[in-house]
């Protein structure tokens, strides 16, 4: 007796191999029926004896192809329709549906192997691909996933290519980006003029390149890099020079995990991340022989790592046996360069040669980066290889929410039922090219997941262009969320939590609900609202967003403010290096509270205290100061400094006085700086603690959500966490969404749901 089963699959199912994985599953079993792809997933119907469609659906539960993830199988029984074989069948759209995208996944073993194997026919073709590796995210331009719809649509098959892509048996059965030497894109080399120079190999020619110290611009898969031998002093000071990037940490790119323990200390978690399919950029701590060239991460204790991930990195690191720097190619703070035309303008003054290719790039992505912490992989940029997988919720949205995240760091996010769609990391909206970015961003997810966001949520900063951005749209219900609230709530939902929470919101900059710059907060809250329970007293940001950049003049008015003008009379290094013209202009400032604004934020302390021990008094990258005050101290001191409280309106206010003042005295006696900033550390991670028993207290919740930027410090974040854990706190830190603006718009989309379901919005 036959019977006939109507299966759909929801999930990470299209060009992931699912397709030939149900053909061959079925011809296995003796099943017919059909398989296609529509817009909301994969479609399936298999006709025959009943224990083989039982077998057949358990098969495909338990084993799907490895890059596939499956969120729902709905199965239906019917009579049977008489099919006489088991077909693949074209994609068929329907309304109203979506379909989540794979993001990029690293070259796999088979494609490797072929790649250097001479007698295969795509020995050294630098686009290799199959349907378990390649471009995707990158290339789609449009719904479903076919290759018509993606940039690869401009390059026609030859006739090898295409039966192989025709054959079901075949593991390149409908891999969209399927192609070889004869019929796909090719790697061209161009010299500084962007005149091509004619090689017959640009790999080798490459090679031998980098190998004389020359930097070169090559087009990867969301975008460019730089690349130079990050063993050559010479050519890793230039590149530096070139890209006026003096301090910025350059990311790694090594052959195999042997060499990355060559450079850096890596444990099983690390090693498995790195080796992974989506092939972050991991953090590691150096070795202190490491045989990279100093100027590749100056004053840091970690060396950002990747392992090739594209067919042409492999050909690359292999031929030149080079560990290679391979850094975003961006100008400060616009985001990566990764079209032709672009890349030639910008990259001009800086690289020697470009390696580029011609199948373009639809959509940019930086690398993601991460790292680990207590055997958990935190992810800290979250772009490519990760996006756009959707993170999946407990519950569902009550509507399409768009939530535009914040300014720095920024990401957004698109929700519709269960998943958030969190977007690739888009950069610092402070330019036409960011903002160009962000919204082409948005109507790019819009269209891909078929959503169309009935509310907009926002941050408060009323200068944002996220916020502009949102509060120029039409016919759209808005939502406006504090910044801290959006960290903690995001906090909440990357760990699927509900209920109340303590929350601890350090970062450098958020609007805070008083129009003041907040950034060191304790919040007991919900989804719906908020309680600030607790925050830094507030000092002065004089210059404002200079006081940002030269952390100086928020440690001297600080010092101004404890000391008076006696702190001149201070026996420490800053006052005797303090500009004192500077000082004189900085002190009216402060005397006539001209451009002169408020802040709570802890981010900014961190700067401050970094500036009073010499370590870095004025910045060349977004958090630098605080950076390198982690970097320099000693792990074995356990000093701590007091913090004094005052009740405020109902609200805890943190005093600075007497840890500035214990600093200052442990300055006086000759204290090392390696010493001090432990005892910083310590004296920040002590007072989170002593704060949250207070509020335990007060309010018997328990549990502790740590977010925001400053919580990136990981030395920062491990003492929090341990004493938080030894006083019997639940501690809940980010893993799916970055801890810095980069995670808020989660928190926010979150927010304006609670908003719509208790008619708020
Ligand atoms: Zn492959
Ligand atoms: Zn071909
Ligand atoms: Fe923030």
């Amino acid at each position: 007796m036959k019977s006939r089963t109507i299966i759909n699959i929801k999930g990470i199912v299209q060009g992931v191999g699912f397709r030939p994985f149900i053909y061959n599953l079925a011809g296995r079993l003796n099943l017919f029926g059909y398989v296609l792809n529509n817009t909301s997933g994969v479609s399936i119907e298999v006709e025959g004896e009943h224990a083989d469609i039982e077998e057949f659906i358990e098969s495909v539960k338990t084993h799907p192809p490895p890059q596939s993830e499956i969120f729902e199988i709905q199965s239906a029984h019917t009579d049977p329709a008489g099919y006489a074989d088991f077909e693949i069948r074209e994609s068929e759209g329907v309304e109203e549906k979506f379909v989540p995208i794979s993001p990029e996944l690293a070259t796999c073993k088979d494609c490797i192997s072929e790649l250097f194997d001479p007698e295969d026919r795509r020995y050294r073709y630098p686009f290799i691909n199959c349907t378990n590796c390649g471009p995707r995210f990158t290339i789609v331009k449009d719904i479903p996933y076919d290759r018509k719809f993606t940039t690869m649509s401009v390059f026609s098959m030859c006739e090898k290519c295409g039966s192989e892509y025709h054959d079901p048996s075949n593991r390149r059965f409908h891999a969209q980006p399927n192609a070889c030497s004869v019929c796909g894109p090719r790697l061209i080399l161009l010299d500084s003029e962007r005149k091509e120079i004619p090689v017959e190999d640009v790999i080798s020619e490459a090679c031998r390149l980098l190998k004389e110290g020359n930097i070169i611009a090559v087009k990867g898969l969301g975008g460019y890099h730089l690349a130079c031998d990050a063993q050559n002093n010479n050519a890793v000071s230039r590149l530096r020079a070139r890209k006026f990037r003096e301090y910025k940490p350059f990311a790694l790119m090594v052959k195999d995990i042997k060499t990355a323990k060559e450079i850096c200390f890596v444990n099983e978690k690390e090693e498995q991340l790195l080796n992974g399919v989506k092939r972050p950029i991991v953090l590691l701590k150096k070795r202190p022989d490491a045989p990279v060239s100093e100027g590749v991460a100056p004053n840091q204790k970690y060396f950002g790592v990747m392992l090739p991930y594209t067919p042409a990195h492999h050909l690359l690191i292999a031929e030149s046996g080079l560990v290679l720097v391979m850094t975003s190619a961006n100008i400060s703070s616009e985001p990566i360069v990764y079209e032709d035309k672009d890349a030639f303008e910008r990259l001009g003054g800086i690289t020697d040669y470009y390696v580029i290719h011609n199948r373009e790039i639809n959509i940019r992505t930086d690398d993601s980066v991460i790292r680990v912490e207590r055997g958990r992989e935190v992810v800290l940029r979250r772009s490519r290889g990760y996006v756009p997988h959707p993170l999946l919720m407990k519950r569902p949205f009550a509507e399409q929410i768009l939530a535009c995240g914040a300014e720095l760091k920024n990401t957004f996010c698109l929700t519709r039922e269960n998943y958030v769609f969190l977007s690739h990391h888009i950069g610092d909206l402070e330019n036409m090219e960011t903002l160009s970015s962000f919204e082409k961003g948005i109507e790019h997810f819009k269209k891909m997941f078929n959503i169309e966001p009935e509310v907009v949520a926002h941050d408060l900063h009323p200068e944002y262009l996220s916020t502009k951005y949102a509060r120029a749209l039409k016919d759209i219900r808005k939502v406006g969320v504090q910044h801290h609230h959006a960290h903690i709530i995001s906090c909440m939902g990357d760990n699927d939590l509900e209920g109340e929470i303590i929350g601890v919101s350090f970062d450098g900059t958020g609007y805070g609900l008083d129009g003041k710059i907040w950034g060191g907060e304790f919040l007991i809250c919900n989804y719906h609202s908020f309680q600030r329970a607790a925050h830094f007293e507030y000092f002065q940001l004089n210059g404002g967003e200079k006081a940002i950049k030269e952390p100086w003049r928020i440690t001297a008015s600080l010092l101004h403010k404890i000391y008076g003008d006696d702190m001149m009379d201070l026996k420490i290094d800053f006052i005797r290096e303090l500009d004192k013209d500077k000082w004189h202009i900085l002190q009216q400032m402060i005397a006539r509270n001209i451009n002169s604004p408020m802040t709570s934020s802890a981010g900014r302390l961190f700067d401050a205290v970094s500036a009073l021990l010499g370590i870095r008094k004025e910045i060349h990258y977004e958090g630098q100061a605080a950076i390198e005050l982690e970097m320099k101290a000693a792990s074995e001191d356990n000093g701590r400094y007091e913090f004094d409280y005052k009740e405020h309106e109902g609200k805890t206010e943190i005093v600075l006085e007497p840890v500035i003042k214990g600093i200052v005295a442990d300055l006086e006696k000759g204290t090392g700086i390696g010493s001090i900033s432990a005892r910083f550390h310590n004296t920040v991670a002590g007072l989170v603690s002593d704060m949250c028993k207070k509020l335990r207290d007060q309010t018997a919740l328990d549990r502790v959500a740590l977010s925001g930027g400053v919580f990136q410090n990981s030395l920062l974040m491990e003492k929090t966490y341990t004493l938080l854990d030894e006083n019997g706190f639940k501690v809940y830190t980010h893993h799916r969404v970055p801890t810095n603006d980069g995670g808020l718009a989660l928190g926010q989309a979150i927010i304006a749901n609670e908003m719509i379901k208790t008619g708020k919005v």
